[in-house]
């Protein structure tokens, strides 16, 4: 078992293969790579559990609109997939377009075609098969919803989650029981030296930090950095030995065309017809999955309207809407894992869910699930809201009972436009290593939120021509932009594309002008979509994977 503590053990030896960060990406990469019989070593900042030097070091400075919280990202083994929904959508066809209206993009350097084998091959780490998003997954809910929607402006996006979602620490661990893979934990890099001939530079060693402070080192034929959305821009920026400005950033890139998907509420349908039966709006689970659809606009009508990918989803409102005693309730059934999972496993027919809090969104994100429940004030919240409570409890348990929804309330999850203003720095704040925390700027754009107007311009005209309802919105007229929630989804930073003038690896993910070292994750994203990055994060370690191992063969001959 090489699952070493680098304060215990010292790393010896040359890797073959040295991959930075144990979150999905990571851990995918790792686990695809396993069976080369070359030497790997996997290195994570954190514990199999929280630490407070860990957690400590998830601090960010935020100076724009969108603000960064801490609970957004995890420095333990598995990543943020130890708090993350499970929420999965593939992106959309175009998503990766050239979409001229962009004026800071030329879209992916890869087509949906080429990234559809790996999303396939994404199955085998947990996620539904590519299939399923197709609308078959939703197909009987759908049937049995009193209405649906399907127009030449407008459709439905699928999005499923495993429900309980898995842990990519937990799911993979295996992978530290064959020979030559090593994990090492506590071990936080804090800067990658590299050497520079005549043409290019070449990583020799990451450069490692314990929690007391003390310095390791790991050296390796190849590098691949995997620490997530933001560390992977701040890690760059922070390797300066060869360039003062930061390794792979030449030409001012790194930590530019930073996104995420700003999310909140905003938007009430009411209906024409009350509303007996919904799923697939309203989100449902069977058979240890949960989904729902999402509202967005078809690429044509993006296209023609110019718009970014931006989409909504149905919050019925229910007599106990908002309550914080159901709130404090379902968190606690949450911890209830054993249980609630038994409970979930069994469920064959569709569930409707009852609350928007059953699908983790929300109380996942800002109460920080993680966290410990105070269980004196939780208690106390339901205690004090017990008609709301008696209520949501008849109907959980009573899931066939009819209930009418007469009026809807839209979450709304936006696309943001790549643009270079918005971008991570290096603060003048230092973390307990002595480094430099990382400082982001993230606004929302004109085009951004023109185009969530656009969407629900559309949308309520069409709502109306089929009687379904009226939607009261004003998003064009309110300030402050309501939909400011970031969404823990750090895209961008580090983009992929072919000319080093304007991104900052190429489309074999490989950072230009640096020979033997690669990025893995949200960050290399050019463009976002609005499907949830870690089915395509994963997909696209697994095409690394595929690219490695036929690389290294070369170097070594
Ligand atoms: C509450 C929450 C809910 C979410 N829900 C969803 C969802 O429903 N669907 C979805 O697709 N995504 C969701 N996400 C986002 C998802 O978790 C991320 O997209 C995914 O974890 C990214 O994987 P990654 O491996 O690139 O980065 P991470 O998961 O962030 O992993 C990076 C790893 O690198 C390590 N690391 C960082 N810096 C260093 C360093 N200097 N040295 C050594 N190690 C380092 C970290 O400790 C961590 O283990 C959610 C996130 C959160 C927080």
């Amino acid at each position: 078992m090489a699952l070493k503590d680098i304060t215990k053990e010292t790393p010896s030896g040359h890797y073959d293969i040295c991959i930075i960060g144990s979150g999905p990406a990571g851990l995918t990469l790792a686990n695809e790579l396993a069976s080369s019989g070359k030497r790997i070593a996997v290195i994570e900042s954190g514990e199999v559990g929280k630490t407070p030097y860990a957690d400590a070091l998830r601090e960010v400075k935020n100076t724009g609109e969108i603000f960064i919280r801490p609970s957004s990202r995890e420095r333990v083994l598995g990543g943020a997939s130890t708090t993350w929904s499970s929420l999965s959508a593939p992106l959309d066809q175009i998503d990766l377009e050239n979409r001229p209206y962009l004026s800071h993009s030329t879209g992916w350097p890869l087509t949906l075609s080429d990234l559809k084998p790996y999303y396939r091959r994404a199955t085998r780490y947990g996620f539904p098969s590519l299939e399923s998003f197709d609308g078959s997954w939703l197909a009987e809910a759908r049937d049995a919803g009193d209405f649906a929607f399907s127009s030449s402006r407008i459709l439905e996006k699928t999005f499923i989650a495993k429900d309980p979602p898995w842990n990519f620490g937990q799911k993979l661990h295996s992978i530290f029981n064959a020979h030559n893979v090593d994990l090492y934990l506590n071990a936080t890099v804090t800067s990658l030296s590299s050497k520079k001939d005549t043409q290019q530079t070449y990583v020799t060693s990451a450069d490692i930090r314990t929690p007391n402070n003390d310095a390791r080192k790991i050296s390796a034929k190849m590098f691949v950095l995997a620490t997530g959305g933001l560390e992977n821009a701040r890690l760059l920026l922070l390797s300066r030995n060869t360039n003062p400005h930061g390794l792979g950033n030449n030409h001012d890139q790194v930590g530019r065309y930073l996104m995420n998907h700003p999310k909140g509420n905003f938007g009430i349908i009411k209906l024409t017809k009350p509303v007996k039966n919904l799923p697939h709006l309203f989100g449902y689970l069977r058979d240890g999955w949960s989904g729902y659809a999402g509202i967005r606009l078809q690429d044509d009508s993006e296209r023609s309207l110019k718009v970014l990918n931006s989409y909504l989803r149905f919050e019925p409102i229910f007599s106990w809407t908002d309550s914080q005693g159901i709130t404090a309730l379902i968190i606690i059934v949450k911890k209830a894992k054993r249980f609630l999972n038994w409970w979930k496993q069994k469920q064959k027919n569709i569930v409707q869910l009852r609350d928007w809090n059953e699908t983790g969104d929300e109380v996942n994100e800002k109460r920080g699930f993680n966290q410990k429940i105070n269980w004196l004030s939780s208690v106390w919240t339901i205690i004090t809201d017990m008609p709301a409570i008696f209520s949501y409890i008849y109907y959980r348990l009573n899931n066939k009972k009819e209930l009418l929804v007469k009026t809807v309330r839209l979450r709304n999850f936006m696309e943001m436009e790549p643009i270079p203003e918005n971008r991570l720095t290096l603060s003048d704040k230092l973390d307990a290593n002595g480094n430099a925390l990382p400082s982001v700027a993230l606004n929302t754009s004109t085009l951004d939120r023109r185009s969530l107007i656009e969407l629900h311009r559309l949308f309520g005209e069409e709502i109306e021509k089929n009687k379904i309802g009226t939607l009261e919105s004003d998003l064009e007229k309110v300030r402050p932009w309501p939909i400011n929630a970031e969404a823990s989804h750090h895209l961008g930073g580090t983009r992929m594309g072919i000319d080093p003038l304007t991104s900052v690896v190429n489309s074999d993910l490989r950072v230009h002008g640096v020979e033997n070292l690669y990025i893995c994750g949200g960050s290399v994203f050019p463009t976002s979509g609005c499907a949830n990055p870690t089915y395509t994060i994963c997909a696209l370690a697994i095409r690394l994977a595929d690219f490695i191992k036929k690389e290294i063969q070369t170097l070594e001959t």
